[in-house]
């Protein structure tokens, strides 16, 4: 005899409400990328998927801006990626010096001390930039520093760090650098060979729109002889890069775990998506619907967490007015608009809203359902708003986005 273990409730197949995703991730998924996902799975060493798999790191290395082999996408979500830099490039006893300006910068901390390593913690301002000065302070201090850690896009603040001259000093210092780009690929501007970027990792569900759960990284030679060096084997079996390596190098592939295979064909997609797109042209769209976002809320009275120069376009954080229940508010946007927004973290819990306009969710529909139903909620709860001149201002805008866009192809 079988027991049921279940409650009174029947339980039948699960159908998600469709939403309009504009948190700090997950975003939306392309109907394509959603339909790949469902196609029938196959064997992890099925030749037709280890083909699909080649093309998968080339069109990886497209989304990065780089020539790595060592270019894949690893099994499990960002974090993954984070912890198969750290387990692979500390040692113990190793010193790291960690950037932190918001939350993911804490986890890579987490990750040093994990790994038996000594973490050198650089402290910058949430919603601030990573300080260079104080980095190379640090690294002066520090001149055994053997990494340096940073995230790009720091989603917990909507905050963009100078990849490019915070790479170059820690170079200076003899140090390898681990870059979180989680958020930033295919959201903004990243050029892994061209900034010498030495160990970076990323996400599928962010501005690639793809399924949660994958983490593309990226590793370059100097990493690859680091690796090599280690006498002894890293801490974790799952992210030993030597053992993956086996799996997703490109000779003699061997059994190492089974692959998420149809969350592949799903990122397969998405990549090729973002190709057809164009890297630029996926850039220049965040920022296009980000200036139209912008002028909506600032019409509407709000103000920003970061400085316009550091601002990410694909994640929003904006200030929430005085004497409004902004956990109320995001209860509301999601049960009368099926719209999600983020909250705010740490230190800025309960002070600002996050907006996201991450991959497919980063489009005109979305921006304008966002600053009517948010217009909405607000005058319900009694803020002082006139309905309609955020999305007057955001229409504004992308007209005066079309007009210089229309004024560049004739002037060029
Ligand atoms: C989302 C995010 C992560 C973690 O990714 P998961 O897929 O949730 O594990 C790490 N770093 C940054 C900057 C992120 O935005």
């Amino acid at each position: 005899m079988t027991i049921q273990y279940l409650p009174p409730k029947k339980i039948s197949s699960f159908y998600p409400p469709q939403r309009t995703l504009m948190g700090p991730g997950p975003s939306e998924i392309a109907p394509r990328v959603l339909a790949a996902m469902s196609l029938p799975c196959i064997g992890y060493l099925d030749p037709v998927f280890v083909d699909m798999m080649d093309e998968l790191k080339m069109l990886l290395r497209y989304a990065f801006q780089t020539d790595n082999a060592l270019t894949f996408p690893a099994s499990g979500p960002g974090s993954v990626g984070m912890e198969m830099c750290f387990v692979n490039m500390v040692n113990p006893g190793d010193k790291v010096i960690v950037c932190r300006n918001g939350v993911f910068g804490g986890r890579m901390i987490e990750n040093v001390t994990r790994c038996g390593g000594t973490p050198v913690v650089v402290e910058d301002t949430w919603g601030e930039p990573v300080d260079p000065q104080k980095l190379e302070d640090a690294l002066k201090q520090n001149p055994d520093t053997k990494v340096v850690a940073f995230v790009h896009a720091e989603t917990s603040t909507g905050c963009m760090s100078d990849a490019k001259t915070l790479v170059e000093i820690a170079h200076r210092y003899g140090a390898l650098t681990i870059v979180d780009a989680v958020t930033q690929l295919g959201g903004s501007p990243l050029y892994v060979d061209e900034w010498d970027i030495d160990a970076i990792y990323s996400g599928s569900q962010k501005c690639l729109s793809c399924t949660p759960g994958l983490s593309p990284v990226s590793y370059n030679q100097r990493v690859v002889d680091l690796v090599k060096q280690r006498r002894t084997p890293s801490q974790s079996w799952f992210m030993d890069l030597d053992l993956v390596l086996g799996y997703w190098g490109s000779t003699n592939r061997t059994y190492h775990h089974t692959a998420p295979i149809n969350g592949l064909f799903a990122l397969h997609e998405s990549l090729v998506l973002l190709r057809e797109e164009g890297l630029e042209n996926a850039w220049a769209r965040h920022t296009r619907h980000y200036l139209a976002l912008k002028a909506g809320l600032e019409a509407m009275g709000l103000t920003y967490l970061v400085k316009e120069e550091y601002r990410l376009p694909q994640l929003n954080a904006v200030r929430v007015p005085e004497g409004v229940d902004e956990a109320k508010v995001r209860k509301t946007l999601l049960s009368e608009f099926n719209l999600e927004i983020g909250a705010g973290l740490g230190p800025l819990a309960g002070k600002i809203w996050r907006f996201g306009l991450m991959g497919y969710s980063a489009k005109s529909e979305n921006v304008m359902l966002c600053l009517s139903a948010l217009g909405s909620v607000l005058m319900d709860m009694g803020y002082p708003i006139k309905v309609g001149v955020a999305e007057a201002a955001a229409h504004q805008s992308y007209a005066e986005q079309h007009a210089q866009a229309a004024k560049k192809i004739k002037g060029s």
